[in-house]
């Protein structure tokens, strides 16, 4: 039984309140993650359509402000990386390169930075240490991923691995997050569309617990859910290498994974035609999410280790608000079936 606790306040929180809207009575649905001890709530009976999740956007910046803007280089610390024309060149203090095509640089207000002196005292503090980049991934100032051509796409995918590889390799550093947050309701502080990598000294628990899951399992449970999704209501479409599945186990509404087909563990594992069919698909899902929720606010995660792990990209449009259940609990409402989701991002 799992209605217990929200049940008992069924008097007090009455049908209509949008907080609980399965109407403050017994939980309809509560799904476990796939193998984690993680749980959420799909609260679907009281069906909401894409609109409703549709949010009001801010109004356009002005470019002239803009430091990601092309010709506002020197707004900005000297790129570690330029990708113009398929080619890697260094920036200049002096003399920023300006007809670039993607900018790597240290990002002004790192998360994490390194710092020669850890606190100490009677808790355990990690010194201060780790890498905090932003990549300027389009010259576009209104552009979004989604708009992204094919060939961009590609060229993203190749910066992306080109930082993993680097930091996977950087002495003290044991994960590699990569991110993009897209719209003010991501949490991205800039409208210019900017990826981040934040390489950090620590294996997060999230990552531990999966870790520990496939290790306790003796096969890969990530192999196993995508054999499983393959022929599943909640595939949304596949190529060769990937597949695009509307989990399961979600924490937001219209959730996508991407997954691939065999074991990789991390973007330095893609050969060539894989990288191609990755840049595809999650260009392809962004295309089906913009279309579906009217260019939604969003952020995409890669999950990967170096070794005993399977590589996943995680899609999440940012249309619903992490409040107090999901903060005392991890327990995510989700107030889209994830079959549903699948069935309209599949026609999308
Ligand atoms: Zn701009
Ligand atoms: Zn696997």
């Amino acid at each position: 039984m799992l209605g217990i606790g929200l049940a008992l306040y069924s008097e007090t929180v009455g049908p209509g309140d949008s907080r609980y809207p399965w109407g403050g009575g017994i939980i309809p649905e509560m799904r476990k993650h796939y193998f984690l001890d993680n749980y959420c709530i799909i609260a679907a009976e009281r069906r909401k359509r894409p609109s409703d999740f549709v949010v009001a956007k801010p109004a356009s910046d002005d470019t002239s402000t803009c430091p990601f803007c092309p010709g506002h280089e020197d707004r900005t610390p000297p790129a570690v990386a330029v990708y113009k024309g398929g080619e890697i060149v260094s920036d200049d203090e002096a003399d920023r390169i300006e007809d670039w095509d993607i900018r790597v640089m240290p990002n002004l207000f790192a998360a994490a930075v390194q710092s020669p002196t850890p606190p100490t005292g009677q808790w355990i503090a990690l010194p201060g240490f780790g890498y905090h980049e932003v990549m300027v991934d389009s010259r576009d100032h209104f552009a979004t991923a989604a708009d992204f051509s094919r060939d961009h796409m590609e060229l993203l995918l190749k910066v992306y691995r080109d930082r993993y590889i680097h930091y996977r390799y950087t002495t003290g550093v044991n994960c590699v997050s990569l991110f993009k947050n897209s719209g003010p309701e991501s949490g991205a502080t800039l409208k210019h569309s900017h990826s981040q990598v934040v390489a950090l000294p620590i294996i997060p628990p999230i990552m531990k617990q999966e870790i520990s899951a496939i290790e306790d399992a003796s096969f890969c449970l990530y192999c196993n859910v995508a054999d499983r999704e393959m022929a599943s209501e909640r595939l949304i479409t596949r190529n060769d290498s990937w597949i695009l599945i509307s989990p399961f186990y979600s924490q937001s509404p219209y959730e996508m994974w991407i997954l691939p087909r065999t074991h990789l563990s991390n973007l330095e594992d893609l050969s060539q035609e894989q990288m191609k069919d990755l840049a595809a698909l999650l260009r392809d899902a962004l295309r089906r999410m913009k279309v579906l929720l009217d260019d939604p606010p969003f952020n995409y995660m890669f999950y990967q280790l170096p070794y005993g792990y399977h590589i996943n990209i995680r899609v999440q449009p940012a249309v619903t608000k992490i409040a107090g259940l999901e903060k005392s609990t991890g327990v995510y409402i989700v107030p889209v079936s994830p079959e549903e989701a699948a069935s309209e991002l599949r026609q999308a």
